[in-house]
C-alpha cells in the first residue's frame, strides 16, 4: 500500500480515515462500527490514560470495576436516562447456542436458554453503579464516594468513524456521590477543569469550557459541562463531558443517607467521561498532509535514530555513537527508538516515522561520524538542521518543550481566528458556509429556536461558554432578547 495520503484540502474525511489506517493507529473490524486499535494507537491511548488516571487520583478518586451488563429493570429505573439511551442499546436475550440439526457445523440460539431478565450492554453505567451505591451509603460518614472506572461501553451508533464515533468505545467514567448539592456541583466543575487542563497541557488542544443547553445535555443530568475543541476543517468536537446529576439517580435507586443532623436525605451525584474519541481529536488537531503529528508528551516514541550506512563496518561505527546517544536521551526521560533494521532503507524509515508523527528524527551517516554531527528533523515544522553530537541531548530536551508549546499555540491561533461574532442570520449562514468554526451569536434560550437553527444549518449549540462577559442582545434567528452569546458550530 502506498504511503501518500489524500490531502486535507482535497477530502478532509478521506485524509482522516487514511491517516488512521496508514499510521497504524486503528482499523475497521469484522464487527460493524467496532474498531481494532492497533499497538501504536493503543500506546498513545495508554499515555493518555496514564496521565488522566494520575490526575483523577491526585484529586482523591479511586478506580473500581462494575459489570458490563445491566439488568433491564435497573436500566429503566432512571427514566430520562433510560429513554435517552434506549435507541442505541445492545441487549442480551439468550445465554446459549446449540448445534443446528438442520445445518451441521452451524450454531443457533438455543430457544430454551432465554434469559428471564434481559441484559442491557452498558451504554453508560449510572444504573448499575447507583444500584450498588445503595448498599454502600447509610450515613454522611460514607460520603463522598469518588470512584472512576476504565471500561468499554456500547452505543449502537448508525454512522461510525474510527475513534470519533464507534459502536463500542473505551472510556473512563467517574461516578461520585455527595452529601450536598454544592459539593456535587463543585466536583462536576473540577472534573471538567481537569479535562480542559489535560487537553491543553498534554494533548496541546485548546478547548472552550462551558455548559450544554437542555437539548444537548446528558440524559438524566441537571447540568452538563463540557470541553469543546475545533478541528482543522472548522468542525467542532465534544472532547469531554462532566455531569451534575442532581438527586435523580439517588431517587431512582433510593440512595439515602442520614445527615449530621439526623435527617434522611437523598445523595447528590456526578458523572464524567472522556473516551477514545480523544484520539480522533488529537489526530485531527495537529496532523498534516504528510501524516500524524504528535505532541511530545503523548508520543510513544519521542525520538527515532536512523543510521545511514553501507556495510557492516559502518553500521557498527554508527551504532556505537547512536547507542550512546540513545542512552543519554533515555537518562533524561526521553523515549528513543534506534531503528537499525536492515530490512528497510533509510528513506522508507523516514517516511514511516513522518507518517507516524514521531516528533524528532535523528539521522547519522558516515559524514556525521567524520564531522561529529547528526541531522535533526522536526516533525511539526518539517525543518532539518545539523547538530553537534555532544549538543544533541540538550537540544532534544529543549525541543520536547518547544514542540509541545508550538503545537498548542498553532492550534490556539487557528481556533481563535475561527470564532466569529455574528449578529444576523444571513451572516450566520454565510460564515458557517464559507469559514466554518465557532459562531458566537445571541440565542433566545429556547429549544425550539435551537432546533430550528439546526434544521436550517446543521449547526448546533456547542456550549454556553463559562468565561465570557454577559452581553444583552437579540436572538440571531427570532430577534427575541438574549443575555449572552453562545457558541454554534457544525460538530462531529
Ligand atoms: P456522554 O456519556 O454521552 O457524556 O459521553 C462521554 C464521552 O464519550 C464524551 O466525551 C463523548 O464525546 C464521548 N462519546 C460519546 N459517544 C461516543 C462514541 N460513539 N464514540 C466515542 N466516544 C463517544
Amino acid at each position: 500500500m502506498g504511503k501518500k495520503l489524500a490531502t486535507r484540502a482535497e477530502d478532509y474525511s478521506k485524509w482522516y480515515n487514511e491517516l488512521v489506517v496508514k499510521a497504524d493507529l486503528a482499523e475497521n473490524s469484522a464487527v460493524r462500527g467496532c474498531m481494532v486499535i492497533k499497538p501504536y494507537g493503543y500506546a498513545i491511548w495508554e499515555k493518555m490514560q496514564a496521565q488522566l488516571d494520575r490526575m483523577f487520583k491526585e484529586t482523591g478518586h479511586q478506580n473500581a470495576y462494575f459489570p458490563l451488563f445491566v439488568p433491564k429493570n435497573l436500566f429503566e429505573a432512571e427514566e430520562k436516562n433510560a429513554e435517552g439511551f434506549a435507541k442505541e442499546c445492545a441487549v442480551v436475550t439468550h445465554y446459549r447456542l446449540k448445534n443446528n440439526p438442520d445445518d451441521p457445523g452451524k450454531l443457533v440460539v438455543d430457544p430454551e436458554a432465554k434469559l428471564e431478565e434481559e441484559l442491557v450492554v452498558r451504554p453508560t453505567s449510572e444504573a448499575i453503579i447507583w444500584n450498588t451505591y445503595k448498599n454502600w451509603v447509610q450515613s454522611y460518614r460514607d460520603l463522598p464516594i469518588l470512584i472512576n472506572q476504565w471500561a468499554n461501553v456500547v452505543r449502537w451508533e448508525m454512522r461510525t468513524r474510527l475513534f470519533l464515533r464507534t459502536a463500542e468505545f473505551l472510556w473512563q467514567e467517574g461516578h461520585t456521590a455527595h452529601a450536598t448539592k454544592q459539593e456535587a456541583l463543585d466536583e462536576a466543575m473540577q472534573m471538567n477543569d481537569i479535562y480542559a487542563t489535560f487537553a491543553e497541557e498534554f494533548m496541546a488542544i485548546p478547548v472552550v469550557k462551558g455548559s450544554k443547553t437542555e437539548n444537548e445535555r446528558f440524559a438524566g443530568a441537571e447540568e452538563t459541562y463540557c470541553i469543546e475543541a475545533l478541528m482543522q476543517d472548522g468542525k467542532a468536537l465534544q472532547a469531554g463531558t462532566s455531569h451534575f446529576l442532581g438527586q435523580n439517580f439517588a431517587k431512582a435507586f433510593d440512595v439515602k443517607f442520614a445527615s449530621k443532623e439526623g435527617n434522611l436525605e437523598h445523595v447528590w451525584a456526578t458523572s464524567w467521561g472522556v473516551s477514545t474519541r480523544l484520539m480522533g481529536a488529537l489526530i485531527m488537531t495537529h496532523s498534516d498532509d504528510n501524516g500524524l503529528v504528535l505532541p511530545p508528551k503523548l508520543a510513544p516514541i519521542q525520538v527515532v535514530i536512523v543510521p545511514i550506512y553501507k556495510g557492516d563496518e559502518q553500521l557498527e561505527q554508527i551504532s556505537e555513537v547512536a547507542s550512546k546517544m540513545a542512552a543519554d536521551l533515555r537518562a533524561k526521560g526521553i523515549s528513543v527508538k534506534y531503528d537499525d533494521r536492515d530490512t528497510q532503507k533509510p528513506g522508507w524509515k523516514f517516511a514511516q516515522y513522518e507518517l507516524q508523527g514521531v516528533p524528532v528524527r535523528l539521522a547519522i551517516g558516515p559524514k556525521d561520524l567524520e564531522k561529529g554531527t547528526v541531522e535533526l528533523a522536526r516533525r511539526d515544522t518539517l525543518t532539518k538542521e545539523f547538530v553537534k553530537q555532544e549538543e544533541v541531548v540538550e537540544k532534544v530536551n529543549a525541543l520536547m518543550v518547544e514542540i509541545q508549546e508550538s503545537l498548542f499555540n498553532k492550534a490556539r491561533d487557528y481556533r481563535d481566528s475561527h470564532i466569529t461574532k455574528v449578529d444576523s442570520f444571513d451572516e450566520f449562514k454565510k460564515v458557517l458556509k464559507e469559514k466554518g468554526g465557532f459562531i458566537s451569536a445571541h440565542w433566545d434560550g429556547t429549544s425550539e429556536t435551537e432546533n430550528k437553527i439546526k434544521d436550517l444549518t446543521k449547526a448546533t449549540i456547542r456550549c454556553v461558554p463559562f468565561n465570557q462577559e454577559k452581553e444583552e442582545g437579540s436572538c440571531v434567528l427570532t430577534g427575541k432578547p438574549s443575555s449572552q452569546r453562545v457558541l454554534f458550530a457544525k460538530a462531529y
